[in-house]
């Protein structure tokens, strides 16, 4: 997906007219049927065949994102003709998925995982779009992980 227009920061893009679908994924291969999908809870996604939305790309250091499930809004300002791309991991709980990364930015994952293993820096940029049940998600994952480091000392 590539901007038409000069974007500014913070500007809404697009709205996502798209179906909600309810699935559970519980194997790999659950996972890689919904790739492109975008997900708007733990067991609900949204299907984008059919729209733009299939075809943004995804980048560990993103220039759009995804707010309250909905809305594609711009990070930071996109001049016309540069690609728009969000970060798979702001939209996914699902524990299967994981997408080798070749975005080549330099804070690179390597892998695209669900948003509970994306390290807090990242999570912060994209925190006032992420939706509450993903922040709480996130949250809660967050915590355990340091509760479980306290423990092990
Ligand atoms: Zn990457």
């Amino acid at each position: 997906m590539f901007a038409d227009e000069d974007i500014k920061r913070g500007e809404r893009i697009q709205y996502l007219r798209v179906p909600k679908v309810k699935r559970v994924v519980r194997s790999k291969k659950d996972s890689k049927a919904i790739e492109h999908w975008i997900g708007a809870g733990k067991y609900s996604w949204f299907d984008t065949r059919g729209t733009p939305f299939r075809y943004i790309n995804h980048s560990c250091d993103a220039n759009a994102a995804i707010a309250g499930t909905k809305t594609l809004v711009a990070l930071r300002d996109i001049k016309k003709g540069q690609e728009i791309h969000i970060d798979y991991s702001m939209t996914d709980a699902d524990p299967f998925m994981s997408i080798a990364c070749k975005c080549g930015t330099e804070n690179c994952r390597k892998y695209i995982r669900a948003i509970y293993t994306v390290p807090p820096s990242v999570f912060s940029k994209h925190m006032p779009y992420v939706p509450k049940n993903f922040q709480r998600l996130y949250l809660r994952n967050y915590i355990q992980s340091k509760v479980h480091r306290y423990q092990k000392g």
